[in-house]
């Protein structure tokens, strides 16, 4: 899809958490599930188990109570070098690439957007996945 904005500016703030914080779930790959097992050592199997929501068409993260996911800790992501793809690829996402009005909305709690380098659509939704 042609996005209405031709280049956007986006750095991550570091010690931020407030993507992680907003109300929605987590979505994972097959092998999402298998990287983030590997980080906690623990086997694909138990760790869906544990924390793997799985029905026909989607794996999610189940969500502890009091707050959106099981691996977010107060100060930060607590399997980052393993985190699925979906939160790697935020605010990347084509569903905010492809509307300006989204891309905005998004801005109001990610104080990255904004900030940094201009980056072309087109590389931005590289770095998103597509
Ligand atoms: S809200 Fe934006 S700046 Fe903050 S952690 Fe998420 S992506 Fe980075």
């Amino acid at each position: 899809m042609k996005s209405p904005m031709d280049s956007v500016r986006f750095t991550c703030q570091p010690g931020c958490i407030k993507c992680c914080e907003q109300k929605g779930f987590v979505y994972l790959t097959e092998d999402d599930l298998k990287r983030a097992a590997a980080f906690v050592e623990m086997t694909p199997r138990a760790f869906e188990k544990k924390y793997v929501y799985r029905t026909a068409h989607e794996l999610r993260f189940r969500k502890p109570r009091e707050k959106q996911c099981p691996f977010l800790l107060e100060d930060g992501c607590s399997i980052h070098p393993a985190k699925p793809m979906q939160c790697r690829a935020f605010p990347f996402w084509g569903e905010l690439l492809d509307s300006r009005k989204e891309w905005n909305r998004t801005a109001r709690y990610c104080p990255g957007i904004g900030k940094g380098p201009l980056i072309q659509i087109a590389a931005a939704r590289r770095m998103g996945g597509e």
